[in-house]
């Protein structure tokens, strides 16, 4: 198994290191700053050996045009229609084998949050950007509800021990959220107070794991009849599809204030 590391960057974005199996190249994730990473690989003596986007918001890809200088020929691989660096242009379906790490990852389209968002699956580790977090999902920018809906429902269909990486620590403030949903959900408090322990040690809250975010993202439990009376209840209004629910729950987020 590779050994992930999140390095951070700006105040809640993480840009994820994917060391090869020898421990001296390193993959990294949605560089948005080059300045962090650079002095991870220089701490560590490591060298880049490829850099993957996820879509190209500017806090997920700003950093690039830095470590090229650094690293000419390393590949940057992304989705279309997006960041003028990028050298391998990658579309759902296709596969990205990263040789150091003797890691084969395959792509997945899941528009919503941008139009060209794509995630990095494979060897039960999954690199989804902002579209899954944990405990939540990011906002829609471009794409529509049912869109994000289903780039969700893709992700989710992957295998339960799947491990999530994604792109902001955002867990305590989506559980708040989630929290405001049902407070009489004893999991989500047990939940809140283990991730709050682990941010007053300074610890990232990910990798989180697939199987446990269905039972505690409410952006996982849309079709959930149980989620679905709580919303009503809370709404007072008449949803009726998961996707319904789900469009409300996103709305109700974005005006979230913890
Ligand atoms: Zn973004």
């Amino acid at each position: 198994m590779n050994k992930i590391v999140p390095i951070p960057a700006f105040a809640d974005n993480y840009i994820w290191a994917i060391h090869s199996l020898n421990d001296s190249q390193v993959a990294v994730v949605d560089p948005g700053d080059a300045e962090p990473v650079l002095q991870y690989l220089q701490k560590s003596q490591l060298s880049l050996n490829a850099i993957l986007i996820t879509h190209r918001h500017w806090d997920h890809t700003n950093g690039i045009t830095q470590l090229l200088e650094h690293f000419p020929n390393v590949p940057v691989y992304g989705p279309n229609r997006s960041v003028y660096q990028i050298t391998n242009i990658i579309e759902d379906g296709m596969f990205v084998t990263l040789e150091a790490q003797e890691l084969k990852l395959s792509v997945m389209a899941i528009p919503g949050h941008t139009l060209d968002h794509i995630a990095y699956a494979g060897e039960g580790i999954l690199f989804c950007g902002d579209t899954l977090f944990s405990a939540g999902c990011g906002r829609i920018f471009e794409g529509t509800p049912q869109q994000m809906y289903d780039s969700l429902n893709k992700l989710a269909s992957l295998d339960d021990d799947t491990l999530i990486y994604c792109g902001h620590e955002y867990t305590l403030n989506n559980l708040a959220f989630a929290l405001s949903l049902e407070p009489d959900n004893k999991l989500l408090r047990t939940k809140a107070l283990e991730i709050a322990a682990l941010r007053v040690a300074n610890k990232a809250s990910l990798p989180s794991r697939l199987r446990d975010e269905k039972t505690f993202n409410p952006f996982l439990k849309c079709h959930l009849l149980e989620f679905q009376n709580q919303i009503t209840l809370l709404t007072g209004k008449e949803l009726s599809s998961p996707v319904d629910f789900f469009t409300e729950v996103r709305s109700m987020k974005d005006h979230f204030k913890a």
